[in-house]
């Protein structure tokens, strides 16, 4: 094949305890993520020369090397340099929301790794490819696995749990807003270290983390049971991003409104998503936050939780 197209999926946190500050300067996360079904497209193709070329249909997403597909690309590049003669054009049709706290480029990344393991016949392993890939962003392991998992460490490190499909979603993101990852983090950090847990000793870091596993949360998604899902929703980043952007503030507090199981931020946000029972719950939720925030500004989506992170286009 010369040709391959996948789809990249995009993620919500559906629980996001920050732990503590780590020797290199990340930050020691609990985490439950979980993929929906609102993907981007990404094309990759074989090209003659050994050129790398980026285009995508999105104004806010570069397309030089700082994009995270071609940063996927020299990450192959230089753990293997007999792939330096190989070209390859990408191309991306961007439907997640950037700079949303959906992980989009991170699952772009994940894309363009598996993509270009089919393209250049690399025989790598899908847990060869998610360590791999830590080295580039700590959600790429996740968007590489996708489904549902509990995620340690910086992020990277996952452990696999029965993944939800029965259970919808609304987004809703404003256009004109968008946060910066490193911002969130920073910020928290500044107004929020004391809460952190001393997690040098192995011992302590341990027990927090095994804290996260018999939790309620994933007590919950063991048991398939929404309702607990949805009423122990979690994210620490809320405590920052929520007061610096009022409008994200009042869309929390009017989706939380609408007879959903539970709403939350994601990630470093702005978007907020409210979980439903069934797509006909999750559309009549949409419907009404468009009834009661009429402004273009806010784009919306229902989708549904995912098993697949990545997957071919059929
Ligand atoms: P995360 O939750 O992983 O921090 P995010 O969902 O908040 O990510 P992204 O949409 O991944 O944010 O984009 C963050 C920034 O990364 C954008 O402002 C953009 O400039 C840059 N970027 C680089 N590559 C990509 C890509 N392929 N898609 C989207 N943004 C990209």
């Amino acid at each position: 094949m010369t040709s391959y197209t996948l789809l990249s999926a995009a993620k919500i946190n559906l629980y996001l305890e920050i732990i503590g500050s780590r020797p290199d300067g990340f930050h020691e996360m609990a985490m439950v993520m979980q993929s929906v079904d609102l993907c981007d497209r990404i094309t990759l193709t074989k090209t003659s020369m050994p050129v790398r070329r980026l285009n995508c249909d999105h104004p806010q997403v570069p397309t030089d090397s700082s994009n995270l597909a071609l940063k996927a690309v020299d990450l192959l590049t230089n753990k293997f340099p007999e792939l330096a003669n190989r070209g390859v054009e990408i191309t991306i049709e961007k439907n997640i929301p950037v700079g949303a706290g959906l992980a989009g480029g991170s699952g772009n990344a994940a894309a363009t790794l598996i993509g270009l393991n089919l393209l250049w016949q690399l025989g790598l392993t899908q847990i060869e490819l998610e360590e791999l890939s830590a080295q580039l962003g700590s959600d790429i392991p996740f968007c590489i696995r996708g489904g549902t998992a509990i995620a340690t460490g910086r992020g990277e490190v996952l452990d696999p749990i029965p993944s939800l499909t029965d259970l919808y979603v609304v987004l809703a993101k404003y256009e004109s807003i968008s946060v910066s990852t490193p911002w969130a983090y920073k910020t928290y950090r500044a107004e929020f270290n004391h809460r952190y847990t001393d997690i040098s000793n192995s011992a302590t870091l341990e027990e927090r983390q095994k804290r996260v596993h018999a939790g309620p949360m994933v007590t919950a998604i063991h048991h398939k049971d929404n309702v607990a899902i949805g009423s122990h929703l979690y994210n620490d980043l809320e405590r920052v991003v929520l007061p610096a952007h009022e409008k994200v503030m009042q869309l929390r507090h009017s989706m939380a409104s609408y007879g959903g199981l539970g709403t939350m931020m994601s990630g470093s946000g702005p978007t907020v998503f409210t979980l439903a029972a069934t797509q006909q719950a999750a559309d009549d939720i949409m419907t009404k936050v468009r009834t009661g925030l009429p402004t273009a500004d806010l784009k919306l989506w229902s989708t549904r939780c995912t098993a697949t992170g990545i997957r071919l286009e059929s």
